[in-house]
């Protein structure tokens, strides 16, 4: 079975080679159009032979490679938001904890759970992030008074490398009001203890991503309705996104990397000679098509038009485009809708701001272009000021998350920090012995073209050329990822055979001992984290391997 996977990966490696050969060939710009559409061809060719590969390859008709899979992405990677709604009809009330005296009597609430990736979380990034938003936002510190809440963090599997790198949750009363109970939880498989306090690309994705996941916290519990959807109206994606990718940088998590591109190429943010390139870019996607790339942009023009049309300055800073936002935020919190509120604030609807992203807008190109060439090097947040960095922070040395006293209105609850980095469920198993019980357990990965983010892909100019070559790079280091994953379970599949047919022949000579204590299961059960610890080791050396490649293509 581990066979066919590894043969059918060899396959896609191949085609990729053949995609990354033809992709090159395309950039070059003596191709005429005709011939770009002929090479495009091909890799389009190549597009539907790996999806077909990855529907094909099955072993006693089980997919090996299934659309439910796990992201094989190992470098490009998104924050992901969820809330749920369970209702505990025997606790109707509300819980939360109320200080009587201000802010700065709140107490810090010291976490020790043993793990340096929880502590950090803790007693850190989430009150200094909490800071940041309220003094960025501060209708929200109006809103939020003295109520403190009590959040629980969880640290353990969510859905492998890449994905969701962490989510913010959230449980309600029957009765409605404010969340009831809210947590934060954090994928053991992206982030680990190692990656603090190592300066490394993974420490910084990680500060960006508890920052965006702080800006859903503090948006669920302030503006309750419009973001559960229970009175009427639900904010839509772009805009919860959008606004989340304000505070954490629309930069990091490379969803924007093709603005990156061009702002690198610019001397200064005047320099209007990519703005052709930038207008096309925008007119790619739409906010909701792309909510945590166009989302972001659309979030941060809509904040940047409402400060100009409140008399503030047309700079494209961190402060302007979160004081414009701050402004509809508090039209928000007041109960007004969201569409009502930003055309209040910039003059334009949510669908004549969609408009302007169709049309490749001059203002929003500007702005675009702007925005990216500030943020170059970093993430692109409005909650880091300018003297920490404002919008490049996140970049080399500087923080996007400060450090100091911070907040204590969202704290992390010491009895509530569960850490768990032993890996999630299985999604096959397979029978390696003659008894019930004895398998092993095993995870597979998706392996279609959307998964290896090669959807899109084309090379019919020289700039989607350019952006397939590496398009086709990253998805050769995932391809890589994956191999080395089913290649650990196949060593330790060998080794467990062998060692079964120790257990069955003792088995044989003490049988009804080994029923009564239930033996053979114990082992398998130790063989089987051993496979997941090996995987899981193998996978981690390969992702650190893999950021490391994909930095040295963005330069
Ligand atoms: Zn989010």
């Amino acid at each position: 079975m581990v066979q066919s996977a590894e043969g059918a990966l060899n396959e896609v490696h191949e085609m990729l080679h053949r995609a990354n050969e033809l992709a090159v060939k395309a950039a070059n710009g003596t191709l005429s159009d005709e011939d770009r559409a002929m090479v495009d061809a091909e890799v389009q060719q190549i597009k539907r032979e790996i999806d077909n590969t990855a529907k094909n390859t099955v072993f006693n008709e089980i997919r090996l490679f299934p659309d439910d899979g796990l992201s094989p992405k190992a470098g490009s990677v998104l924050a992901s938001y969820d809330y749920e709604v369970t209702f505990d009809f025997a606790n109707g009330s509300v819980a939360v904890n109320q200080q009587a005296n201000g802010v700065s009597s709140r107490p810090g609430v010291q976490v020790n759970s043993g793990s340096a990736l929880a502590d950090k979380i803790a007693n850190q990034y989430i009150p200094n992030a909490v800071q940041q938003i309220f003094d960025a936002f501060p209708s929200f510190a109006t809103a939020q008074g003295t109520t403190e809440i009590k959040m629980a963090l969880n640290v353990k599997f969510i859905d492998g490398p890449g994905n969701t790198l962490a989510l913010a949750g959230y449980t309600y009363s029957p009765s409605g009001g404010k969340p009831k109970t809210m947590y934060i939880n954090v994928d053991a498989a992206d982030f680990k203890d190692a990656d603090i306090g190592s300066g490394s690309d993974k420490e910084k994705q990680l500060e960006s991503t508890i920052a965006h996941e702080l800006m859903h916290t503090v948006m669920q519990y302030n503006l309750t309705d419009g973001m559960s959807g229970r009175n009427g109206e639900k904010y839509p994606t772009w805009f919860v996104e959008g606004t989340a990718q304000l505070a954490g940088g629309g930069f990091p998590t490379n969803w924007n990397n093709e603005l990156l591109y061009y702002a690198d190429k610019l001397a200064d943010e005047d320099d209007t000679s990519q703005d052709a390139n930038i207008a096309k870019y925008l007119q790619k996607y739409t906010m909701q098509g792309r909510p945590y790339g166009h989302g972001y942009l659309g979030a941060a023009y809509i904040g940047y038009l409402a400060n100009k049309q409140n008399g503030g300055s047309a700079d494209v800073t961190g402060a302007n485009i979160a004081g414009g936002m701050d402004l509809i935020f508090g039209d928000l919190i007041k109960g007004k809708k969201l569409d009502q509120a930003i055309k209040d604030r910039t003059g334009k609807s949510i669908s004549e701001i969609n408009g302007l992203f169709s049309s490749g807008n001059g203002d929003l190109t500007e702005f675009a272009r702007k925005l990216a060439f500030n943020s170059k090097d970093g993430a692109g947040s409005v909650i880091v000021s300018q003297a920490a960095g404002g919008l490049g922070a996140g970049g080399a040395g500087k923080p996007i998350i400060g450090s100091g006293a911070g907040s204590g209105a969202f704290t992390i609850d010491p009895s509530q920090v569960n850490v768990d980095f032993s890996g999630g469920s299985a999604n096959v198993a397979i029978q390696v012995g003659s008894e019930a019980g004895q398998h092993i357990d095993f995870k597979l990965y998706q392996m279609n073209t959307q998964a290896l983010g090669l959807a899109d892909m084309n090379v019919n100019t020289v700039e989607d050329a350019s952006d397939a070559i590496n398009f086709v790079k990253e998805a050769i280091i995932n391809v890589s990822s994956v191999r080395s994953h089913y290649g650990a379970v196949q060593n330790r599949l060998e080794h467990t055979i062998a060692n079964l047919d120790n257990v069955v022949e003792n088995t044989t000579a003490a049988e009804s001992r080994i029923r009564d204590t239930d033996m053979a299961k114990e082992m398998v059960a130790h063989a089987n984290s051993q496979v997941l610890l090996q995987a899981g080791q193998s996978m981690l050396a390969q992702a650190n391997r893999s950021s490391e490649i994909i930095l040295g293509l963005l330069g």
